[in-house]
């Protein structure tokens, strides 16, 4: 399957913006809004993401909140697939299925709807999406819920991996990985 050269890397890393002490002290905030307001890089980022995965079969793909829907339901459109959201506890109407995860205090929780991927097929092939992996924690469980809800995540889509971090190998325990864009 397709994947970015050195060039095209440093392109799209060039268009995320840097806001340091965002939310609180200490953090580098990965300001993808830089990528999505530039209509030339956004469509590179798509037509890479439309290339490589128009060759893998999949059913759905299931973006996590809120980052990831922004880039799973054009992506969906795109592979003419439909698109499922993974969102924060709270805020889906309908019955859900949950899994908490830790953080550093305390916990969070993430829910999918119970029918998600109700279709024709026995267990639907889902490609995961978020903006980013840090810790993992996300990621780790949208694919426990995706795979509880009775269908297999075969890859989960991180356009960037904060690679001082062990989230990616986390999450390659569960699911197939790829991240466009290291972070160091
Ligand atoms: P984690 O569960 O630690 O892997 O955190 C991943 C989630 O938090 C993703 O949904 C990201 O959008 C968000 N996130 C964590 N760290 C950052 C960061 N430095 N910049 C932007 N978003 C972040």
């Amino acid at each position: 399957m397709e994947s970015l050269n050195q060039n095209d890397k440093e392109y799209l890393l060039d268009q995320i913006r840097d806001v340091k002490d965002f939310p609180k002290p200490g953090i580098v905030f990965k300001d993808i809004t830089t990528l999505l307001n530039n209509q030339k890089a956004f469509a590179f980022l798509m037509d890479h993401l439309h290339r490589r995965y128009k060759e893998l079969e999949i059913d759905f793909v299931a973006g996590i909140d809120s980052r990831g829907f922004i880039f799973g339901a054009a992506l969906a459109d795109r592979l003419n697939k439909g698109f499922v959201p993974i969102r924060k506890a709270g805020k889906l109407p309908y019955t859900t299925i949950s899994q908490k995860y830790a953080l550093e205090y305390g916990f969070d929780e993430v829910e999918i709807h119970i029918d998600a991927f109700k279709g024709d097929k026995e267990e639907p092939k889902v490609l995961l999406i978020d903006d980013l992996i840090a810790t993992g924690g996300t990621a780790v469980a949208a694919a426990k819920l995706i795979n509880q809800a009775g269908a297999k995540c075969v890859e989960a889509c991180m356009i960037l991996n904060l690679s001082f971090l062990d989230g990616k190998k986390e999450l390659e325990k569960i699911t197939s990985v790829y991240s466009l864009l290291d972070v160091k």
